[in-house]
């Protein structure tokens, strides 16, 4: 026990060194990998056509690039909606719910740069995400969170929030607004034929598609499960770097209470995955409490097991309730908001946790033949994998490459 002390004692004396001797300026470039111009501008002579897979933040911001460029192009969407993993709830509660990604993991001059805007104010109120309240959970007590690591962990990392929006709503904003007519939805794109000159490609309803480049934007998940046909077949070991990627599985479950009797975060410590209890109302103008549970990895596919949606809101009910004494059942409006990533055919998971290393990066992302470019949150190229505002930079980036060898 005394060693365990001293070492964490060592552990907390040499981060507050480190954090000193470099300050937040250092530790923020870090996060701060972006570069610092991302809206290209290329002189080109391409006179082609482009099909883009996939609406997500990454289709959307390379259509935005394409249509800057005066490129012609269609984008081909699975589903009835724009917005791939970044999505919104109005109705559950009295502010917007983001039911995929919530956060912006990075300083929130990011917002600017993705829309080209040069200045430091950020285009839309956000809400610096500091809290303290902090504890944990180890399946038999809660434990508070030491103050000074929780604050020195924010301090070097910060991170933002949208305020009285979503990330849903910015993405919709600068980036689906300025092409959406161009969206064909409900075309699950299942076959990808680039022998020819031309990249043929093909949907599930049996329609055909033809242009001279295609971008693929598909989440990981979707191209391990091969639900879209190479034609010629990708080679083996590209394959194989597409699976050695970690995309795990999951959801988000929001729940509605009468009160706010639980902590701002609630952590586990897992081996593969997360699993965290947030506030969900957090610093948001709001009268309902609604507490959100996100869950990837191991522990979603155990509440999978469970069979159904209410199996899983009972059993997360009962888990709080041996938390909190009984409060969660007494306090619980009966409303729920379930979204399921991990099983949505067209995302097959959440996030993507690492690559399996910067060749296989390069080898799953490499352009096939010069026709079939890849783009998306898990292909992004500047340190920023698994975010939206990475999924935004990897689509500007793929029309750069697309583009590049037709520079002037
Ligand atoms: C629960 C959750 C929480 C997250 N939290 C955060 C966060 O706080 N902050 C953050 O920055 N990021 C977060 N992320 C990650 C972020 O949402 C993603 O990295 C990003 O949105 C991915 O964008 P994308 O365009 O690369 O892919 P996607 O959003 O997956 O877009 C791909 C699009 O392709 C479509 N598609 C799929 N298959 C086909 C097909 N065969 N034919 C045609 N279209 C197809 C899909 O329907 C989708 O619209 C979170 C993700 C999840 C799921």
């Amino acid at each position: 026990m005394k060693k365990i002390l001293f070492i964490s004692t060592v552990a907390l004396a040499a981060i507050l060194v480190l954090a000193l001797m470099f300050g937040r300026g250092w530790v923020t470039r870090l996060n701060d990998s972006a570069p610092a111009k991302l809206v290209y501008e290329i002189d080109h002579s391409f006179d082609g056509d482009v099909i883009v897979i996939g609406a997500g933040a990454s289709g959307l911001a390379a259509a935005n690039a394409l249509q800057r460029h005066n490129v012609p192009f269609t984008i081909l969407e699975a589903t009835d909606h724009y917005g791939g993993r970044v999505q919104k709830d109005d109705s559950f509660a009295d502010f917007p719910i983001d039911l995929g990604a919530e956060w912006i993991h990075h300083d929130a001059g990011i917002l600017n740069r993705l829309i080209g805007a040069d200045n430091d104010e950020p285009p839309v109120e956000l809400i610096h995400y500091n809290p303290t309240d902090i504890q944990s959970w180890n399946g038999k007590s809660l434990r508070k969170a030491s103050g000074i690591i929780t604050r020195l962990g924010q301090w070097s990392f910060p991170e933002y929030k949208f305020k009285a929006t979503t990330w849903y709503d910015f993405v919709d904003q600068h980036f689906a607004q300025n092409v959406k007519d161009n969206i064909i939805f409900g075309e699950p794109v299942v076959n990808i034929g680039y022998a020819g000159d031309e990249v043929v490609v093909t949907t599930k309803n049996d329609r055909t598609f033809t242009a001279d480049k295609a971008i693929v934007t598909v989440s990981i998940g979707v191209l391990r499960e091969g639900y879209i046909n190479f034609e010629p077949a990708m080679a083996a070991e590209r394959i194989n770097a597409i699976n050695g990627f970690d995309f795990l599985k999951g959801f988000k479950l929001f729940l509605k209470f009468n009160e706010d009797f639980y902590a701002d975060i609630i952590e586990y410590n897992l081996e593969n995955g997360d699993k965290t209890y947030f506030n969900a109302a957090f610093k948001k103008d709001a009268v309902d409490h609604v507490l959100c549970l996100l869950a990837t990895g191991d522990i979603a596919e155990d509440y999978y097991k469970l069979g159904n949606e209410d199996a899983i809101v009972a059993a997360v009910l009962k888990e709080l309730d041996e938390m909190y004494q009984g409060k969660a059942s007494a306090a619980y409006s009966g409303d729920y908001r379930l979204k399921d990533w991990g099983r949505h055919v067209f995302t097959m998971g959440t996030w993507t946790d690492g690559d399996g290393g910067k060749n296989n990066l390069k080898l799953a992302s490499a352009p096939l033949e010069d026709k079939v470019y890849f783009a998306g949150a898990a292909f992004e190229n500047h340190g920023q994998m698994a975010t939206v505002h990475g999924a935004i930079m990897s689509g500007y980036d793929v029309a750069f490459e697309l583009l590049s060898p037709y520079a002037d």
